[in-house]
């Protein structure tokens, strides 16, 4: 009998396939030289103009073909200064691309043979790649909702023990979750005015803080969750409750006690994945991409 495959065939991207497009840390190199000077082209600051560069020998350097100056692909790079081989480097981004809810430390540790220690600090390394900076929300009807993350257990019913973390997602499109300092009104109409176009539409529930927006330019939909409705017509906030839980069942169940300092990345990672949802298995190859994209 065939089991049906659910992902399509350009969006699938197996082990295999990643060993079989990265057998080796020179084809890791190569790649990465590749993102940022297609062709091994580039400009030579010897011969003052674009150069083909090539590969010297088995060092992670390209020489100017013209005068043998030397460039360096990992250089600004989070590979740049590390000791650990780039295919596990690689492996590694393809595991966290190849989860929904994430993975841990832990489990790099087990899939890639190298230390705890190290494992932690490719992964911090890795989910630095996967903030969105400048991101703006340009869908016409945004969802806004409020999550509240961590404290101790005994004060966990407890809300300013917690850190607030503020979402907007837009309807079918992209979201943003930020921590912020608190949940007061100012706060969280900064965000709205930061995130999102004027004259869209926001759904959100009727906490206090969301009074007024009306009066930023939007046109502001309410769902009485004090009420206990949850769905009216339209509207409702079920799609940034959606993302919640994700982000709640990860940093829960796969990171555990996610502290307040490093909460953002962990954000920043699941919006990131989020974002790319449709992009499936090949969540990999737009991680890798963030490697030159950030690079210094
Ligand atoms: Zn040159």
């Amino acid at each position: 009998m065939k089991v049906k495959q659910s992902i399509a065939k350009e969006l699938r991207y197996s082990v295999r396939d990643f060993n079989n497009e990265f057998p080796h840390d020179s084809a890791c190199l190569e790649y990465i030289k590749e993102q940022r000077w297609p062709n091994g082209v580039t400009w030579c600051v010897k011969c003052l103009k674009d150069t083909k560069h090539h590969r010297v020998g088995n060092r992670t350097a390209y020489a100017c073909q013209s005068c043998g100056n030397h460039i360096y692909p990992l250089a600004g790079t989070i590979f740049e200064k590390s000791t650990t081989p780039l295919k596990t480097w690689f492996y590694a981004m393809y595991l966290i691309g190849s989860t929904r809810c994430g993975i841990s430390a832990k489990q790099i540790q087990r899939e890639t043979g190298v230390t705890y220690k190290t494992a932690w600090r490719m992964f911090k390394q890795i989910r630095q790649l996967l903030s969105e900076d400048g991101l703006q929300l340009e869908g016409s009807t945004v969802e806004m909702d409020e999550m509240f993350h961590g404290g101790s257990r005994r004060t966990s019913n407890r809300r300013e023990n917690k850190v607030p973390v503020m979402g907007m997602v837009e309807r079918g499109g992209r979201v943003v979750a930020r921590v912020a300092a608190n949940v007061k009104k100012e706060t969280l109409h900064g965000l709205v005015k930061q995130y999102i176009m004027p004259s869209s539409i926001i759904f959100t529930d009727d906490f206090v803080s969301y009074d007024g927006l009306q009066n930023l330019g939007y046109t502001h939909r309410r769902i009485r969750h004090s009420e206990r409705v949850y769905v009216s017509g339209d509207v409702h906030t079920n799609t940034i409750e959606g993302f919640w839980s994700t982000v709640k069942r990860g940093i829960g169940g796969v990171y555990h006690n996610v502290s307040a300092k490093y909460l953002q990345t962990y954000l920043n990672e699941y919006c990131f994945r989020y974002n790319r949802r449709h992009q499936r298995n090949l969540l990999f190859k737009r991680i890798l991409e963030q490697v030159s994209l950030k690079a210094s």
